[in-house]
């Protein structure tokens, strides 16, 4: 399939996608074909997967050409590579997330481990398809511990790839849930039923540096299951946890269960709306020695990055001004579309309107095992900025 001038150039640049716009017709190609990709003069370029409905037409594998009988043989040497790579940066963790897509030479799959249970989600189609799951699976059973493999879907994506509606559920094993601990502290997972659950393992490294700031007393806003609050719990004398959903919360006190442990501050587990609750307390003169924000994406798309920045703003301001002196801010935007300086640009302007000077103690982002490619941009997404007041 030959590609445009432009998508010649973005896949020598080292990117791997390929949109639809530059693509010459793929019309009769079955989805997720394996396909040879040539430039506009007919020069090969590689090896790509190809989506017949998504706006990334092609997902680029390799500038070798491989071929049908060999493309098995390049995936289960990327998914070794992946999980040996996983085996020298990840520490104190049965959690992690084992394969990041492009980052690993392999776009449209990702793979968590909690414990003894994996969890794959097939975002294309080529990843779809029964046998290259399969793969995967046999692969993963390589991996010492794995007992159980389960398929999670987001059925917008289903929909965007063209995919038949799927519940997923288990690929291999009977074990959908367990519990797993990362950086010491132990979690609940439960991958299907009511109440599934995941954890956001990409803050793995930032609970660790959390927990080293943390002291006195402690507010974690936008809590989830506690990933931040049980760090914070091992350190402070009070922790408070912000959260909307209910849900979250009930698996969060269910993981505090698992943590219990003398002289250790019992947390405070709240059902709040985070932009009220923020407002009150600072109306209220409440203060804190540590103040952890970790909301959701609030700009899902660069149309919304103006409207985002205003809630990151105001959620900031309001931390702020209850940080007590001395005290350690961690704020967190998980927003790609938001880039490192403009974050620091918005924090900035937050602390200018608060008055308070701010010094930045450590700029992070998303752990190691979430590496991110040099060549392509949209595998950085996580900003964690430790600010002290
Ligand atoms: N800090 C968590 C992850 C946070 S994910 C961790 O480390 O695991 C974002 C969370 O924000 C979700 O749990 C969601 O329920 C919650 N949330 C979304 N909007 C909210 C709001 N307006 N007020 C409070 N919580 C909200």
């Amino acid at each position: 399939m030959a590609v445009t001038p432009r998508g010649a150039a973005r896949l020598r640049a080292g990117h791997v996608w390929v949109y639809r716009s530059d693509v010459n017709a793929g019309d009769g190609l079955p989805p997720g074909a394996l396909v040879r990709v040539l430039d506009a003069r007919g020069k090969p370029l590689g090896t790509a997967f190809y989506s017949s409905a998504s706006q990334i037409a092609l997902r680029f594998l390799t500038a070798e050409p491989v071929s049908a009988e060999q493309i098995d043989s390049l995936l289960r040497e990327r998914l070794r590579g992946a999980f040996r790579y996983r085996e020298q940066v990840v520490r104190d963790s049965s959690a992690c997330r084992l394969v990041f897509s492009e980052a690993d030479g392999l776009p449209g799959l990702i793979v968590d481990r909690y414990g003894e249970v994996a969890v794959l989600q097939a975002l294309t189609q080529a990843w779809d398809q029964a046998e290259r799951k399969q793969l995967v699976v046999d692969v993963l059973c390589e991996v010492g511990g794995i007992k159980s493999v389960v398929e999670r879907v987001e059925p917008r994506i289903r929909e965007l790839e063209q995919l038949p509606v799927s519940a997923g559920g288990l690929l291999h094993g009977t074990k959908a849930s367990t519990t797993y601990t990362m950086n010491g502290v132990n979690f609940h997972y439960q991958a299907t039923g009511g109440q599934k659950t995941g954890a956001f393992l990409d803050q793995r490294e930032n609970y660790t540096a959390t927990e080293n700031h943390a002291r006195g007393r402690a507010l974690d806003v936008f809590c989830y299951q506690g990933g931040f609050a049980l760090h914070l719990a091992r350190r402070s004398s009070a922790v408070t946890a912000v959260d909307s959903s209910r849900p979250a919360l009930e698996t969060a006190e269910q993981n505090e269960s698992l943590n219990r442990n003398e002289g250790r501050p019992e947390i405070e587990w709240m059902e709040a709306n985070a932009f009220d609750l923020l407002k009150d307390y600072a109306a209220a003169g409440k203060q804190y020695e540590t103040i952890v924000l970790d909301p959701p994406a609030f700009a899902k798309s660069k149309r919304e990055l103006e409207s985002a920045v205003r809630g990151y703003k105001e959620l900031n301001l309001r931390a702020m001004k209850m940080l007590a002196p001395g005290g350690t801010l961690i704020t967190c935007s998980c927003s790609y579309h938001l880039p490192e300086a403009d974050f620091q640009t918005m924090l900035a302007s937050a602390a200018a309107d608060t008055r308070r000077i701010m010094r930045i103690v450590e700029k992070r982002g998303q752990a190691k095992d979430h590496p991110v490619s040099l060549a392509i941009p949209e595998t950085s997404y996580l900003k964690c900025f430790i600010l002290q007041g």
